[in-house]
């Protein structure tokens, strides 16, 4: 049964813009608000100067499925973005939501609540009549992929391989999953995950900002498992079958991108990467917009581990973070314009 057409009419792919408050720095250099939102477009107020120095402002007008202006709450954003795709996550859907932005425009902020709002709907689903006997149960992962490869971030940044079986399913070999039957506690490994990846290697907290973080909410179906059949380590979540999960990517920094002329190395090598990855997603999503058959997942890392979102019942949600502050102009009207290629 195709639930892409008019069963359901969640859009296949939506790209919200989400425009931050002033920070209290910002307030202080008295930085000037460039954003105006209005209804579901905005409006960019560049300042420029002409050859003379006259003083000018150029406009830039975009439009998206919605734009949430920096009055709107976390809550109001899950209801917005994540909470229609929510129900079709049991109907073999698998959905993806992105932060892209800037550092510093809110990305971070934006993910990390969405996760626990999602897992809440999802068990209330769970605990329906219609689900309650079909052994449904509710996985967490979350990983980062940082340099190209990717992490464990729930146990000790251990590196993860991937692995595509013959149906392309991805498989993250080794990632541990926990089974949430107590939402409470999709919190804290949000919370751990998060602190496991801004320390990084170095413990400097800008790294963060150079890596994807993938928290993933799985829906698997368990058949009655002997103990035999289980796997070495007991871990009975290979036993079940996936339904259907919800990606949440905090993606690096989309400033980053352009680090490849750094003068280290290492952060050329990384920003490099960033920026493939970043270019691939658009090229994904663009693709799956068209119905596109062949779609480039290919081109890097991130656009590989999402590989199964990407193809069949998938929905793509991106929220494109942006700072209001004259300073961030350039990087703003830059998002806006990856989030314009998408939508
Ligand atoms: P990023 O992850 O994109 O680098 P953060 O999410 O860390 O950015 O946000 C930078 C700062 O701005 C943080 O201190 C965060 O609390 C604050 N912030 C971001 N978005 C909002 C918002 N909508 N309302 C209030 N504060 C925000
Ligand atoms: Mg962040």
């Amino acid at each position: 049964k195709d639930i892409n057409t008019k069963e359901n009419n969640v859009a296949k792919i939506k790209v919200v813009v989400r425009k931050r408050p002033l920070n209290k720095k910002e307030v202080s250099r008295k930085e000037d608000d460039i954003v105006t939102v209005r209804e579901n477009a905005l409006t960019v107020h560049e300042p420029k100067q002409k050859v003379d120095l006259t003083a000018y402002v150029e406009k830039h007008e975009f439009c998206f499925d919605a734009v949430l202006d920096e009055n709107v709450t976390n809550d109001e954003v899950y209801r917005e973005t994540v909470e229609p795709i929510i129900p079709i996550i049991f109907q073999r859907t698998k959905a993806t939501c992105f932060a892209y932005g800037q550092t510093g425009s809110g990305k971070t902020f934006t993910m990390q609540p969405l996760p626990l709002r999602a897992a809440q709907d999802l068990v209330r689903y769970l605990h329906q009549p219609v689900y309650r006997n079909q052994r449904f149960k509710l996985w967490l992962g979350f990983f980062e992929i940082y340099g190209g490869k990717l992490y464990d971030l729930l146990s000790e940044r251990k590196r993860l391989f991937m692995r595509e079986d013959g149906k392309q399913q991805v498989c993250i070999v080794g990632l541990q999953e926990f089974e949430v039957s107590d939402v409470h506690i999709v919190k804290e490994y949000i919370e751990k995950g998060n602190a496991t990846r801004s320390t990084g290697s170095t413990g400097a907290n800008e790294e963060s900002s150079r890596s994807h973080a993938i928290l993933q909410l799985v829906i698997k179906k368990h058949s009655e498992v002997k103990k035999s059949k289980r796997n070495n380590d007991g871990n009975e979540s290979k036993a079940g079958k996936v339904v259907g999960k919800i990606s949440f990517i905090d993606l690096a920094g989309s400033e980053r991108g352009a680090d490849t002329t750094d003068n280290d190395r290492q952060t050329r090598i990384e920003g490099a990467e960033i920026n493939k990855s970043l270019l691939a997603l658009k090229e994904c999503i663009r693709a799956l917009d068209n119905d596109q058959l062949h779609i480039p997942f290919r081109g890097s890392k991130l656009t590989e581990v999402l590989r199964d979102s990407f193809v069949g019942q998938s929905r793509t949600v991106m929220i494109s973070c942006i700072s209001p502050s004259v300073g961030s102009c350039e990087h703003t009207l830059n998002t806006l314009r990856y989030a314009d290629r998408v939508k």
